[in-house]
């Protein structure tokens, strides 16, 4: 019998947590804590995750500013407006709503978040911490991964990790949070010489590909902790995950839904990073 993680709760309870560290920092600090995000262009699925994040800003008493530039918007515009947020005393975190429209370069843009305001985790600087296994702001999604499987009190130490998934937001730093937390890590993409028989050596099984039941029960050891960050929609158009759920959670131990699983915790590790921004500044 498998232990379904509730990504749900869990996110409920960061943010309730966030809540009181946001009230303690005011009261230390006579001062709003301050998260700005950047929309581009009109993007359906961007504005709803704006929306998303502007609402979560709310529920924990951050200060939101939001700053909307037209889908033609020069790569000048965008800069400026980073420039000046990042010099903004009430901003503690910036966050640019990717992926930007057509002609716009997010990697130049990113380059002007401060490390230290870079809520998203993606600047070479956090990276680079992550890396060295040092102090940092890490990505959201696989810091929310972190915190679903400690919330769970599943242990990483010594086990083995596999990561299906190299991506700079999901399956590098996933990676790299996994080693920090003294698991063996492997990480697998499309150039995997043999997929299966990695991932069923894994413990601990991450699955961030993007594509409708990649992970089936026979690529799962009996047993293992399976987390599902694919968030794809199926033939019908409801969401679905990377993980063939019906098959696979009777081999499992613990296993993510999808939707409700590693999705609702993204956004409550934007609210967790945003105070820690503020707490590091002052
Ligand atoms: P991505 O940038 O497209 O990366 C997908 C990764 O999967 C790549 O590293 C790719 O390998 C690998 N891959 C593709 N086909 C493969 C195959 N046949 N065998 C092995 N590996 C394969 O995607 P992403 O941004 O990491 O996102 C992954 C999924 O997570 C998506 O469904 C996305 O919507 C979801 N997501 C969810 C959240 C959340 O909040 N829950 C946040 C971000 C993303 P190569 O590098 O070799 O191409």
């Amino acid at each position: 019998m498998y232990t379904l993680i509730d990504g749900k709760k869990v996110a409920a309870e960061v943010r309730a947590e966030t809540a009181r560290g946001v009230a303690a920092f005011e009261r230390e600090h006579g001062r709003k804590i301050g998260l700005a995000v950047v929309l581009c262009g009109e993007d359906k699925a961007s504005l709803v995750y704006v929306r998303n994040k502007i609402k979560a800003c709310g529920e924990t008493g951050i200060m939101s500013y939001s700053y909307s530039l037209p889908g033609d918007a020069t790569q000048d515009a965008l800069e400026e407006l980073v420039s000046s947020l990042a010099a903004d005393d009430r901003i503690d975190g910036i966050l640019v709503q990717l992926p930007l429209p057509k002609g716009l370069d997010a990697e130049r843009a990113l380059k002007l978040i401060p490390a230290e305001k870079d809520v998203d985790g993606f600047s070479d600087v956090n990276i680079g911490r992550l890396a060295l296994g040092s102090e940092c702001l890490a990505a959201c999604t696989p810091n929310g991964v972190m915190k679903l499987l400690s919330a769970y009190g599943i242990s990483v130490k010594g086990k083995k990790a596999v990561v299906v998934g190299r991506s700079q937001i999901v399956g590098r730093p996933m990676a790299m949070l996994l080693l920090n937390a003294d698991a063996t890590v492997t990480v697998c993409h499309s150039r995997t010489a043999d997929l299966k028989a990695e991932c069923l050596q894994a413990d601990i099984l991450i699955a961030a590909v993007g594509k409708e039941g990649f992970i089936t029960a026979d690529m799962v050891k009996e047993g293992a902790v399976v987390i599902d960050v694919g968030i794809n929609r199926n033939a019908e158009g409801k969401l679905c995950g990377d993980v063939d759920f019906a098959n696979v959670c009777g081999k499992c131990s613990y296993i993510t839904p999808v939707p409700g699983g590693v999705g609702p915790m993204t956004i409550a590790m934007l609210m967790h990073n945003t105070l820690a921004a503020a707490k590091a500044r002052g």
